[in-house]
């Protein structure tokens, strides 16, 4: 096994490892370990170039950093990319080795599951490394984390509500939803006990059935959702969905849901706020994955109870991003990722 260290500037280590017996390539990139140790996914997926996984690893790395410091967790950011395809290339022997490349830095890096991982694989990892989360079973195993993202999201959507239209009661508003996977669904249910009627959208036709059906929701097809009319438009599926061609169509007053990387640029925050839209920063509203996953790590015995604690937590700092926001005349995220450097580094504020 060679694992190499990289220089990346702005990140505290960065190591690339390559173990030829198992096929094993990629990188792990510890963005910070300022607040506590980097914790973070380790995602497999095939790359047309392995700088292509560097970029990854460094910028979902650095995302981390912000994600655990907005849940106000002792948590760093960090971030793993194996290469390759992981139905084809994920064997038991990749899966110990990179077990190996955890255990060898020693604890500044905490594992879990991401794209192209599950359970299961946690478990490979963890027969060599005791610094893996996302475990199937064990006293402190924390399962799926969908749950308990969507309680999170479903927090930050009341919270948007009450700033942009007075009160945070959604019976009777509208929410549209893109995305129905382990997310969204609960999301939705979520929404619909409040009273929200809903507006939903997959590209997976079948569920987008199903849920119209058990929700009452108006389906529509996966591009009309940019369009549809709503009070509030919930992203539960991919990154980079607001962007300078999706953001003129939206007929919504505000933006507040799940995914990851939903702006494409910072631009598309300021096209947001242009426009009169709130945005809730998506690195707070869909906290709560994390804030499950981090339960294993820091060993919490009263796990319900630390939930709802962490989950309260997040919505009132969304609650005071959105206060500042307003009084400061920019954009949410702006002010969320100023808290977040203050956090990180409070003698520079
Ligand atoms: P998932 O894969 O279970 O669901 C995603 C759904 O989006 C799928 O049903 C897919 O068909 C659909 N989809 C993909 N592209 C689409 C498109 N263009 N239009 C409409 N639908 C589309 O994933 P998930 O776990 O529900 O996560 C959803 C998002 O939330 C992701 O961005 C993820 O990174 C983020 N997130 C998830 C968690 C978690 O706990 N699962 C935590 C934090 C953030």
């Amino acid at each position: 096994m060679e694992i190499t260290t990289i220089d990346a500037p702005d990140h505290e280590r960065v190591v690339e490892f390559k173990d030829a017996a198992s096929g094993l390539s990629g990188f792990v990139a510890i963005h910070s370990t300022q607040l506590g140790p980097a914790a973070g996914g380790v995602r497999m997926r095939t790359y047309g170039h392995p700088s292509e996984a560097l970029d990854d690893a460094l910028r979902l790395s650095r995302g981390m950093t912000y994600k655990n410091a907005a849940a106000d967790l002792p948590l760093g950011g960090g971030k793993a990319v194996i290469i390759g395809d992981p139905s084809a290339d994920k064997t038991p022997r990749l899966l110990k080795a990179f077990g190996r490349v955890v255990q060898s830095l020693g604890g500044q890096y905490w594992t879990a599951e991401d794209m192209g991982m599950t359970p299961a694989d946690m478990a490979q990892i963890g027969t060599e490394t005791e610094y893996v989360a996302g475990l199937p079973d064990g006293p402190f195993a924390s399962g799926d984390p969908s749950p308990v993202t969507a309680r999170g999201i479903f927090n930050a959507i009341r919270v948007t509500a009450r700033h942009r239209f007075g009160s945070g009661d959604l019976s009777g508003k509208t929410v549209s939803v893109q995305g129905l996977g382990h997310v969204g669904e609960h999301l939705c249910a979520l929404l619909h006990d409040a009273g929200a009627k809903l507006v939903i959208t997959d590209i997976d036709a079948d569920q987008t059935a199903r849920l119209a059906d058990r929700f009452a929701a108006q389906a529509v097809a996966p591009d009309a959702i940019y369009e549809a009319q709503a009070d509030i438009f919930a992203p539960c599926a991919i990154g980079g969905i607001l962007n300078e061609t999706s953001i003129p169509l939206l007929k919504v007053g505000a933006v507040a849901g799940g995914a990851n990387n939903q702006l494409a640029t910072d631009a598309d925050a300021q096209r947001l706020h242009d426009r009169g839209i709130l945005y809730a920063p998506d690195f707070v509203a869909n906290g709560g994955g994390i804030v499950n996953v981090a339960t294993e790590i820091l060993k919490i015995k009263d796990r319900e109870a630390w939930v709802g604690q962490r989950l309260e937590a997040l919505e009132r700092t969304m609650d005071r991003i959105l206060t500042r926001a307003k009084v400061d005349g920019v954009s949410p995220h702006a002010v969320a990722e100023s808290i977040v450097e203050e956090k990180l580094h409070p003698q520079a504020a």
